[in-house]
């Protein structure tokens, strides 16, 4: 049988520890000997980031808007331990932080549903996709410590010099305050993202503030959602036969716990930074989860959720035996792939990395796992393989 051939590049952007010592394995084995692999290769492995004075993370986001479709290894942001592991010249910002200034975007997370790893909420029978706004608010703050009694005013200085007040609080002994912001552009390549995405994904998208206690911050994010509903999508959302669904957020957290799944829902940066972590574990394990940046332009960047799972690899360099779930590393893969295939008309593309999801999913229903999901499975007497043996096994399903 002659190998996928694919038009298109795909951005592929390599990283750091664990999860670069299984990129290969899957590209060795259950990539390389189906599909002709075109990919624009980028070398974000940190020592590479060192070298290239972090330019090569610039180069890979650029080519991420050249070609429209990347897949990104998770890399390590460094900290002061790194700096000397790594006899890094710098900090480093974070790979992620710096391609999605870039590409200006939201980043989409859903579980990967598989029998036999039960999510603790009984009734959630599908995936919920979490949309994370992931610009300003608390993220951008600026804070103070209210030592002695006085007075805090909220004060704005338009560029010509006009001034705006409004007072905060008359401070009879001590306290804090806190300001922060966001803004209109933001808001809205935010809202517009999570209506393309409910679009390509056909499930009805949920959005939640609280707007009635916060009534010109949040409901400014109400209103412009509503604004570009109205406007942009409103026939389209009919046409596709889903909803837009708008509500309060302890309403939401309400009514996600009584829900059944399948839906997305966008999420208010801290919203999201708390639900998500929710509704990852309560859906079994961040390996069992796909992550998506999509930008309002419409560039997709595909990756898996966890980090480079350094214990693991600390082991693997030992010697020793390691059991590193891949799924989440896998379904990057193939969410890029049906991507580039949709992009392409490339449908020989996208049958592979359906029946890859597949043999992965059926890997793990047969009862073959890794140890994270042996350990969690509802399947009798699970067996655990080590990191390669899991991969060879979907290969042989595949
Ligand atoms: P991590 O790599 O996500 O791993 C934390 C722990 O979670 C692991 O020690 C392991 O638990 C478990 N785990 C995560 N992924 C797993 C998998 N695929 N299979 C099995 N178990 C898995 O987080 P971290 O150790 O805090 O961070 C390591 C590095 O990753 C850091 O340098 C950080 O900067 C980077 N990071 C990168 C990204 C990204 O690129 N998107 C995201 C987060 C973190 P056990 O040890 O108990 O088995
Ligand atoms: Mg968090």
């Amino acid at each position: 049988m002659g190998k996928i051939k694919m038009t298109t590049p795909l951005v592929e952007m390599d990283g750091d520890e664990m999860t670069r010592i299984l990129w290969k394995m899957i590209k060795d084995n259950l990539l390389l000997p189906y599909i002709d692999l075109k990919t624009e290769y980028y070398d974000l492995g940190l020592e590479n980031r060192n070298d290239t004075n972090d330019q090569v993370t610039i180069d890979s986001a650029n080519a991420t808007k050249k070609y429209g479709v990347a897949v990104k290894c998770a890399t390590i942001t460094p900290n002061a331990a790194r700096m000397s592991e790594y006899n890094l010249k710098e900090m480093w910002k974070s790979p992620n932080g710096t391609i999605r200034a870039m590409l200006d975007g939201t980043v989409f997370r859903a579980p990967i549903v598989v029998k036999g790893i039960e999510p603790c909420v009984k009734n959630w029978k599908k995936p919920i996709t979490l949309a994370r706004h992931a610009y300003g608010d608390v993220y951008k703050n600026t804070e103070m410590i209210i030592d002695k009694p006085g007075k805090a005013e909220l004060v704005y200085t338009t560029e010509d010099g006009v001034e705006k007040r409004e007072l905060i609080h008359e401070f009879s002994g001590t306290g804090i305050i806190q300001g922060m912001h966001n803004t209109d552009d933001s808001i809205e390549s935010f809202a517009r993202s999570c209506f393309n995405y409910a679009l390509e994904i056909k499930q009805d998208l949920w959005f939640a503030t609280k707007d009635t206690i916060s009534k010109k911050y949040d409901h400014t994010f109400k209103d412009i959602f509503q604004e570009i509903y109205n406007k942009e999508y409103k026939e389209k959302f009919k046409k596709c036969g889903i909803k837009y669904f708008y509500t309060l957020i302890d309403d939401a957290v309400a009514r996600v716990m009584k829900a059944e799944g399948g839906f997305i829902w966008a999420c208010k940066n801290y919203d999201g930074d708390v639900m998500s972590d929710m509704v990852s574990s309560a859906f079994g394990s961040l390996a069992m989860m796909t992550s998506v940046l999509v930008s309002p332009k419409g560039y997709y960047e595909y990756e898996a959720a966890h980090g480079t799972v350094q214990r693991h690899y600390y082991k693997y360099l030992k010697g020793e035996e390691t059991s590193t779930n891949s799924v989440a590393t896998i379904f990057a893969w193939t969410g890029a792939l049906h991507k580039r295939g949709e992009l392409d008309g490339n449908t020989e593309l996208m049958e592979f990395a359906n029946r890859l999801e597949k043999a992965t999913v059926d890997t793990i229903e047969s009862g073959k796992m890794t140890k994270d999901l042996a350990l969690i499975t509802s399947i009798p007497n699970p067996k655990v393989l080590n990191s390669e043996e899991f991969i060879q096994e979907i290969a042989k399903v595949l």
